[in-house]
C-alpha cells in the first residue's frame, strides 16, 4: 500500500479475465454465472479497487486483516462491495474483521469458527447478514501451509454449523506450487471430492480454487470462485 506503479489499464484486464472465465465455463458446459471472480487486491491501493468497482466488480479478496479493514474504511461509501479474507486469520483478529467482512475463506479450526461466530453475534451489523465461511483445506498436506487436513473437516464443519451467525458456504484450497497449471489439477480434484464426501453442493455450494495461472484447470474441476490478483491488477507492488 506504499508507493505504487501507475495503474495498468484495468478495464482491459478486467474484460480479459471475465472473458477468460466465460470461455472456460462454456468449454465445460457450465453456466457463465456459475463462477464468481474474486479480485485479489492485496498490496494494491484502494483507488484501484474503487476503479474496478466502477467497472462492475463487487467481490474483493485481501490477505491481511489490517490492510482489509483500512481499505474497507476508505471504501465504506461502496456499500455492496463484498470483502473476502483469503489469508490466515488469528483468532484474536476475528473481532476487528467482523464488522466489515462478507466471507472468511480461511477457517481451518473449530476454535476459529467459534470465535468468529461469537464476534459475528456481538459486533456484526444486522444489515451485513450472517458471516459467510469457507473452510480452507490443506489438500497437499504441506507441513508449512495453513489449512486443515481432510480428516479434520468433520469437526470444523460441526463447529460452523453450531454458530447461528455463521453461514457455511463451502471449501477453499491453495494447491502446492506448480509451474504448469496442470500441476494444480490433483489438488482441485481432491477438494471437489471432499465436497462430495461431506454433503455435496447442497451443503457446500462454493469451491474457491484457481488463481491467475490456473483458472481454467480450476473451472474444469468445478471451481465456483476463482481468486485472481496479478492477471487483474498487474504485478503486486513490493
Ligand atoms: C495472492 C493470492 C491469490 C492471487 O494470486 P495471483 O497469482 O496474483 O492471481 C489468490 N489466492 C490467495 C490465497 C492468495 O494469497
Amino acid at each position: 500500500m506504499t508507493a505504487s506503479p501507475p495503474l495498468p489499464d484495468l478495464a482491459a484486464l478486467y474484460r480479459a479475465q471475465l472473458e477468460r472465465i466465460a470461455r472456460a465455463t462454456e468449454g465445460q458446459g457450465r453456466a457463465p454465472d456459475s463462477v464468481r471472480l474474486i479480485a485479489v487486491s492485496k498490496y494494491h491501493p484502494a483507488d484501484a479497487i474503487r476503479a474496478l468497482y466502477g467497472l462492475g466488480q463487487r467481490d474483493f479478496g485481501e490477505n491481511y486483516v489490517q490492510e482489509l479493514t483500512q481499505k474497507a474504511e476508505l471504501l465504506a461509501d461502496l456499500p455492496d462491495l463484498r470483502w473476502h479474507l483469503i489469508g490466515h486469520l488469528q483468532s484474536n483478529k476475528a473481532r476487528a474483521i467482523a464488522p466489515w467482512i462478507h466471507c472468511v475463506q480461511t477457517v481451518a479450526s473449530a476454535k476459529l469458527a467459534l470465535e468468529l461466530g461469537r464476534r459475528a453475534r456481538e459486533r456484526r451489523p444486522e444489515t451485513l447478514g450472517p458471516l459467510e465461511v469457507l473452510l480452507e483445506v490443506n489438500v497437499g498436506r504441506e507441513p508449512q501451509k495453513a489449512g486443515l487436513l481432510p480428516e479434520e473437516l468433520g469437526a470444523v464443519l460441526e463447529a460452523v454449523d453450531s454458530e447461528p451467525r455463521l453461514a457455511l458456504r463451502g471449501l477453499m484450497a491453495i494447491p502446492p506450487i506448480a509451474e504448469d497449471p496442470e500441476g494444480s489439477r490433483p489438488a482441485f480434484a481432491e477438494l471437489a471430492s471432499l465436497r462430495e464426501r461431506w454433503g455435496g453442493a447442497a451443503r457446500l455450494p462454493e469451491l474457491s480454487m484457481g488463481m491467475s495461472h490456473d483458472v481454467e484447470v480450476a473451472i474444469a474441476e468445478g471451481a465456483t470462485m476463482v481468486r485472481v490478483g496479478t492477471a487483474l491488477f498487474g504485478e503486486r507492488p513490493r
